[in-house]
């Protein structure tokens, strides 16, 4: 039984974008994940194309879209087997702050530049020594006048190098309570005082430029301060549920991929005079492992379901959270051995997605915290 009802217009969207990355993404990869990170104009031709920030109003050129479209273009991108061009971090994670909690001048400064690719957008809440215990980061914002000075430093922030405009999460050092201390702020590249480290080098994630960045003094009008002073922590907690069911829809996406190319693989490869895939050891661990995706795959769709209608499912999301990507990563492996030495080299495809996999089980909340998030939503 389908559980997402797709329209025909969500099945001609997923053709065309599947049209569009083949011909636009696909070519550009091996070139992206050698550099290190995405050109620019990436960025700007899916903007043109009208491929970012599609659940935008419209009254700022966005096209109102719901978020189905966004999970088919994540479905679809994650097919690509590339980290670097992350749409949907800047479309359904960062820019939704700015929807959510701008004023409307603000909001008119900056979506429309989103929609269009012209500003990549980037959110730095870890620093050096905090990532898990989001109360406790240190970077300061105080207030002077109309401006807030901000100091401190962030790191692993995705999009760190590219990024035109920054949210920023930063404490009021002169509240105790940590839930109120927390704000979130727009800071633009290129103000004074607002430094971009240099790229940080992962095992995995080639062509995403995840960097460290550094404030010093740096002045930014008050007004881009999102909503009221003291209600940051708020604003993370309420959008951290869509970044976690993203999480979880790249991570049944990528399994759905491994699997797939590795059916594949086990049908073409022989050995003892026959396809491996005709050993019933090989069969076993592809019916174990399709098992496990169509379950992720079904509670996923439901979560889906349920975050369209509103409904409360902090406790599911962390659970599918860390679940999917546990799985994804245990898909990984056992694809990878199904590959045999060929799964260790760059040339096969399993192998980068087998290295880029492991990192969801850390960011976005580690699978750890997701768990004492459930334990403390179930009342235990
Ligand atoms: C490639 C990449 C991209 C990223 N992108 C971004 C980004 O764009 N923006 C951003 O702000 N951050 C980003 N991050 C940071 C990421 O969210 C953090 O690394 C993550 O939240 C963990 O924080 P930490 O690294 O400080 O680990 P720590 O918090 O030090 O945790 C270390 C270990 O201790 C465990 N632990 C900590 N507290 C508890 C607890 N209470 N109970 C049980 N176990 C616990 C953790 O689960 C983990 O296993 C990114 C990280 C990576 C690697």
């Amino acid at each position: 039984m389908e559980i997402i009802k797709y329209s025909e217009e969500h099945r001609i969207f997923r053709e065309a974008a599947g049209r569009y990355i083949e011909k636009e993404v696909m070519p550009h990869v091996e070139e992206w994940e050698e550099a290190g990170v995405v050109s620019k104009d990436a960025w700007e031709k899916m903007g043109g194309q009208g491929f970012l920030c599609m659940d935008v109003p419209e009254e700022y050129g966005g096209l109102g879209a719901d978020f189905l479209y966004s999970v088919i273009l994540t479905e679809e991108m994650t097919k690509t087997n590339h980290s670097g061009l992350l749409a949907t971090l800047h479309s359904d994670v960062v820019v939704p702050y700015i929807t959510s909690f701008a004023s409307e001048e603000i909001k008119k400064r900056y979506l429309p530049g989103c929609i269009s690719g012209d500003i990549v957008t980037a959110i730095a809440m870890t620093e050096p020594n905090t990532g898990s215990d989001l109360a406790a980061i240190k970077t300061s914002a105080v207030e002077d006048g109309d401006a807030v000075v901000i100091n401190g430093q962030k790191t692993f922030v995705s999009n760190g190098t590219t990024c035109d405009l920054l949210v920023l999460a930063a404490r009021d050092p002169e509240v105790q309570d940590p839930y109120s201390a927390i704000d979130l702020y727009l800071v633009d590249a290129g103000t004074p005082g607002f430094e971009k480290g240099k790229k940080i080098k992962k095992v995995g994630w080639h062509s995403q430029d995840t960097a460290e960045l550094y404030f010093t003094d740096c002045r930014i009008p008050i007004e881009n301060r999102l909503g009221a002073k003291g209600s940051g922590f708020a604003h993370l907690m309420q959008k951290l549920q869509q970044e976690r069911l993203m999480c979880a829809i790249g991570a049944v996406a990528g399994a759905e991929y491994m699997l797939e190319i590795t059916i594949k693989y086990c049908k073409e490869r022989s050995a003892f005079g026959r396809p491996i895939s005709k050993f019933q050891h090989v069969q076993f661990e592809i019916v174990e492992m399709a098992t496990e995706v169509k379950l992720g795959r079904t509670f996923l769709d439901k979560l889906i379901v349920d975050h369209m209608e509103g409904k409360n499912i902090v406790v599911d999301v962390a659970m599918a959270k860390y679940w999917t990507t546990d799985m994804a990563n245990r898909v990984a492996d056992r694809c990878l051995q199904l590959h045999g030495g060929y799964g260790y080299c760059e040339e096969y495809p399993i192998a980068r997605a087998w290295r880029d996999i492991r990192v969801t089980r850390i960011f976005a909340g580690t699978n750890e915290i997701m768990k004492g998030i459930a334990a403390k939503f179930m009342g235990l």
